[in-house]
């Protein structure tokens, strides 16, 4: 399998209605901010929001996760901020290595019955592949067919592709952190129902709290209009940064998008060397075979 088939652009291969009064600030302005924050995020089509005890020990490490990369979003570029939508509070995972953490994260999904997938005919839950310290997180939609039968991400067609891009950014698989947005097959490779999504995509917001990448990309429309709560079309989405809870997030077609459509390759070639620049990665020499 020659997995360098991506290079100079071209892939060779083939509600605030969950607040409840008794959980409401005393603090009059404290209480409007939160009203104002709150109709914002209905605004953008974010309805559900979560409260759990944290422990104030754990708090402090929450607070320690992800948010301070804020500071490496730099000014002036193109990034626009994303709302920090609510989610599942920390547990002991924040005080252990990140791979003990992820294994938290997985016992904490069981066999999860949370959505209506796990009566559909998925085989398995697929959790996330990869380097739980990794620099860079692929983030796609749903497990396939292949991915149902093997408990991994990305490991069908687009998958192969997927490989080659990583490859063409000078990396390997093993180096970056793979998951999706929903963790079970849907029927017939459907596309994800809203619900499923948010039902499902907080425990992956944990799995990048765990990481702590200093770039996601968001693979194809599912992925980015969860992750950044925005509804666009993909040509207007891509080829720019974003922020994702204080972690720079880029979008760019998905590899399954690209097989039906190779002329967008050069396009998404376009968004890596954006992610390959922010992170100091440089393209292998090419080979000729
Ligand atoms: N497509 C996805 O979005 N994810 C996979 O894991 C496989 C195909």
């Amino acid at each position: 399998m020659d997995h360098s088939a991506f290079r100079g652009g071209v892939f060779l291969d083939g509600s605030g209605r969950g607040i409840k009064s008794d959980h409401m600030p005393t603090d009059a302005e404290l209480r409007r901010a939160l009203k104002e924050r709150v109709r914002y995020y209905k605004e953008l089509g974010i309805y559900d929001f979560y409260r759990h005890p944290v422990p104030a020990a754990v708090a402090m490490d929450a607070a320690d996760l992800p948010v301070a990369r804020a500071a490496t979003v730099a000014q002036g570029d193109k990034s626009v901020g994303a709302p920090r939508a609510p989610q599942p509070a920390p547990s002991a995972q924040s005080a252990v290595d990140p791979a003990t953490a992820l294994r938290l994260i997985r016992e904490d999904l069981g066999d999860c019955t949370r959505c209506p997938l796990h009566k559909q005919g998925r085989k398995q839950i697929v959790f996330g592949v990869g380097n739980p310290r990794a620099d860079l997180m692929f983030i796609g939609e749903a497990p396939g067919a292949d991915e149902d039968m093997q408990g991994e991400p990305f490991v069908g067609r687009a998958g192969q592709l997927l490989n080659n891009m990583i490859k063409a950014m000078g990396l390997r698989r093993e180096e970056v952190y793979i998951a999706n947005i929903i963790k079970c097959r849907p029927p017939g490779n459907r596309t994800p129902e809203r619900e499923e999504c948010e039902t499902c995509s907080p425990y992956l917001f944990r799995q990048i709290q765990v990481v702590q990448p200093k770039a996601i990309v968001a693979l194809g429309a599912v992925a980015a209009k969860t992750l950044l709560a925005i509804n666009a079309p993909m040509a207007e989405l891509r080829g720019r940064w974003y922020d994702f809870r204080g972690t720079k997030l880029a979008v760019t077609y998905h590899p399954a998008f690209l097989l039906r459509d190779p002329r967008q390759k050069k396009e998404a070639w376009k968004d890596l060397q954006m992610v390959m620049k922010e992170l100091g990665l440089v393209a292998p020499p090419r080979t000729s075979e």
